[in-house]
């Protein structure tokens, strides 16, 4: 159960006390609290553990700050949305929001190269007006003879390059538990020009020793990659890891399944998972289409597989695309084939505008309903 305090509560007051105190008697469950940090209000939450199914909901309501009751289920127990949880979702980082109701174009290199392209890259993003990116340091490879990403040695100059046209998060995989201080220091030594989201990658949904890792840190955001071979429910359960220790600041990644159904795609797409994820949990929704179909072929509209498969995604509701872009992709060192050029970034960006505007209009009529 949670308890959901009024918004700024007083933490030194006399009703706060009383509303502790009366906590610290209860034999039936121990409890913690949390402070969740929005836009406009703090908002303080209790989260009762033990056996409050004895609780009656309205008793609760009637402690002292108490604003709010949520009964929790079992799964998801901090990401998730139970029952008619109203609660905020989302989280603001280096100045940027990112939520259940907006939408950000993490475009990008797949791995990060020479600085050349990685400056033209930035400089194409900041003249279309984006401040997000997606930058590979460190990278799993299928085959361990395959370029592994330049990992630390890139961070300094990747940073500052970034900090120079104005980008502030760039989602970058970690690997290992070391990554995450290396990422850390680089920031710093760099006096933050930039933002990270830390990615866990698909091959790691699982890893839960790294999911401990990143989610006790809580400076930086979580980009988490659903698990391209096990069930969505296993996938939001790995998600909490990162909550449980302390990270609630997690977007949920879709980036295709492992599945020969799926074939020509890379990976079976699955967008129509994103309005799922949303009402499950309370986790902003990314799509990766890049991943997904891993291709650049094209249907007889015209369009790319890649812009459609984004279009599915961004019609569905989601709040984040994460797409691999290249300025000479024959040189990219992984992942060429599926990146987009730099010359169609412009008419990448109007036609996920045109996908977002439909969500827009098909919410709008929802709610006339
Ligand atoms: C990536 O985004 O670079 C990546 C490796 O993705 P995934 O983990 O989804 O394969
Ligand atoms: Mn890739």
């Amino acid at each position: 159960m949670i308890l959901i305090l009024q918004p700024n509560v007083d933490r030194s007051g006399e009703q706060y006390r009383q509303l502790i105190s009366h906590l610290d008697d209860s034999k039936y469950f121990t409890y913690s609290i949390h402070e969740v940090q929005g836009t406009e209000q703090r908002l303080t939450e209790i989260y009762l553990l033990g056996n409050t199914a004895a609780l009656a909901v309205d008793q609760m309501k009637s402690l002292p700050c108490v604003d709010r009751v949520v009964r929790i289920q079992e799964a998801y127990r901090i990401l998730g949305r139970h029952g008619e949880d109203v609660r905020q979702n989302g989280f603001t980082y280096n100045g940027v929001t990112i939520d259940q109701d907006n939408l950000h174009v993490f475009a990008g290199l797949c791995a990060v190269d020479i600085p050349e392209h990685v400056e033209m890259m930035f400089s194409a993003l900041k003249d279309h007006g984006q401040v997000t990116s997606r930058m590979g340091a460190y990278k799993p490879r299928s085959n361990p003879y395959s370029f592994q990403g330049h990992g630390a040695s890139s961070l300094p100059w990747v940073f500052d390059l970034a900090g120079k046209y104005g980008i502030k998060i760039i989602a970058m995989e970690v690997t290992h538990e070391s990554h995450i201080e290396e990422i850390q220091n680089a920031l710093k030594a760099t006096g933050n020009a930039t933002g990270v989201m830390l990615q866990i990658g698909t091959r790691n949904t699982q890893n839960f020793e790294l999911l401990k890792h990143v989610g006790r840190q809580q400076e930086l955001p979580v980009l988490f990659k659903r698990g391209f071979g096990i069930t969505l429910d296993e996938s939001l359960n790995a998600a909490e890891y990162l909550a449980s220790e302390g990270n609630p600041n997690v977007v949920f990644g879709l980036r295709g399944m492992k599945n020969q159904g799926g074939d020509p795609h890379r990976n079976m797409v699955d967008f129509s998972h994103v309005p799922v994820v949303k009402r499950l949990t309370r986790m902003p929704v990314c799509v990766d289409p890049s991943h997904s179909v891993g291709s650049r072929k094209r249907s007889p509209d015209g369009i790319l597989d890649v812009f459609h498969a984004t279009a599915q995604g961004v019609v569905a509701g989601a709040n984040m695309v994460l797409v691999d872009f290249h300025p000479a992709p024959s040189k990219a060192l992984v992942d060429g084939p599926q990146a987009l050029r730099m010359n169609e970034l412009g008419w990448f960006l109007e036609d996920v505008m045109i996908a977002r505007e439909a969500y827009e209009s098909r919410a709008a009529l929802a709610a006339r309903q």
